[in-house]
């Protein structure tokens, strides 16, 4: 039955824009858990597109941790962190999370964009401006609108354009950038950014939502590969929903920062507490990156990494320059980026094509991620199968190449 609809004209009219672009997003269902072979409305499929990148979302060690929890501590939080909603595995998980990475504090957010939103937003302000990368998180953008902080963006990576919109700046701001590019999959040059932020007395802010876990010696991430610390990185964020296979997020810092945090950080104060069968299993999940599983798990990413890279170099499309998992494929043309994912589609690969305002305009793209959970002959696969759609007569080179 469809009822009579009151929709405004304008929202008809942007949603139809959308459509007309190729830019409409919609919801898939999966009826399994997270895994590379995954159900999609009573079809299998290979997917290589989830940040599971070690395969821990599914992992048996994590649900028996988060069912042996839950029955200890239950399921919800129940307030926010503040009132009583702050658990043993809570306290637990913050400890173990600072002494995996060095830092007096942890404290847990519920998401990686509320952590985001409450740090820039706590930190930042009309007086203390922010300077960022271009290709930084949506979240990280979204913290200085909050903030209502001036907001300057420098060309990606580019050091030197970082510095000219800092001495452009007022004084005393914050010097913002993901580790891991999540949508390029490169990292940042974060010992040289470190170094410009104190040598201008600014702030020092990396979200590692894709390094941590995955990259470094005990899977420290960015951090690790770059020799940072936390004095040379006082405010670290790291996210739970992909290497760890949970949710939530978290900022690793100073006792301090911590303190001045839980006072102003208003998506801290104003939330409730993840769940502490969350907070259990991610404590599993941690124990496991630092063992020697975990490391057989980033070896055998890496692998995986390689094999991709050298397979892909001789087909008409460019790499990007990563040797992390994300490893996209630009395409351009919105249409056909979506085209290309459905034919990979017919042969039982499952990459869901990334269109702006994800991405720049005319670098609509398959950003494939690769995991620990998939085996060699799941590798063949794609490449076979990339080969296959990206040579096919139909698609022109030229078009396939934005440059
Ligand atoms: C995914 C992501 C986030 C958001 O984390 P959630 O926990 O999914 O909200 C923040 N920053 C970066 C760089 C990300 O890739």
């Amino acid at each position: 039955m469809k009822l009579a609809s009151n929709t405004p004209d304008w929202v008809l009219a942007a949603l139809e824009e959308r459509r007309q672009q190729d830019l409409m997003r919609r919801t898939i269902t999966l009826d399994s858990p997270q895994i590379p072979h995954t159900k999609i409305y009573s079809q299998n499929y290979t997917a290589f597109c989830s940040n599971d990148y070690l395969g821990l979302a599914n992992h048996p060690k994590l649900i028996k941790a988060m069912n042996n929890t839950a029955e200890a501590y239950g399921v919800g939080g129940g307030s926010s962190h503040l009132v009583c909603g702050h658990l043993a595995p809570h306290q637990a998980l913050e400890e173990a999370l600072a002494d995996w990475l060095g830092y007096e504090r942890v404290m847990l957010f519920s998401t990686g964009y509320m952590a985001n939103l409450g740090v820039i937003s706590a930190l930042a302000d009309k007086n203390r401006p922010v300077v960022q990368d271009k290709l930084n998180h949506a979240s990280l953008i979204d913290g200085a609108l909050l903030a209502q902080a001036p907001l300057r963006r420098y060309l990606h990576g580019d050091v030197e354009s970082a510095q000219k919109l800092i001495a452009r700046s007022a004084p005393g701001g914050l010097l913002i950038t993901d580790g891991v590019f999540s949508m390029d999959g490169d990292i940042a040059p974060l010992s040289e950014l470190s170094q410009l932020a104190n040598q201008h007395d600014w702030m020092f802010v990396v979200d590692d939502a894709h390094g941590l876990g995955c990259l470094g010696e005990n899977g420290r991430g960015c951090l690790a590969l770059e020799g940072l610390d936390a004095t040379s990185l006082p405010v670290l964020v790291g996210t739970l929903g992909k290497a760890f296979g949970t949710a939530g997020a978290f900022v690793a810092t100073s006792n301090d920062y911590a303190d001045y945090l839980t006072q102003f950080a208003r998506p801290y104060v104003y939330t409730t507490a993840m769940s502490p069968a969350i907070a259990g299993a991610t404590l599993a999940s941690l124990q496991l990156i630092q063992s020697a599983e975990g490391q057989e798990r980033r070896d055998r990413l890496a692998r995986h990494i390689t094999y991709f890279r050298q397979r892909v170099q001789s087909l008409p499309v460019e790499l990007m320059p990563s040797n992390t998992a994300i490893q996209p494929i630009v395409i351009g043309d919105s249409k056909a980026a979506i085209q290309i994912s459905e034919q990979l589609k017919t042969l039982g690969i499952w990459c869901t094509a990334i269109r702006p305002p994800t991405v720049p305009i005319g670098s609509a793209r398959l950003r494939i991620t690769l995991s620990a959970a998939h085996s060699d002959e799941d590798l063949v696969l794609l490449c076979d199968s990339l080969e296959k759609v990206l040579t096919a007569k139909l698609l022109n080179a030229e078009r396939l190449n934005p440059k």
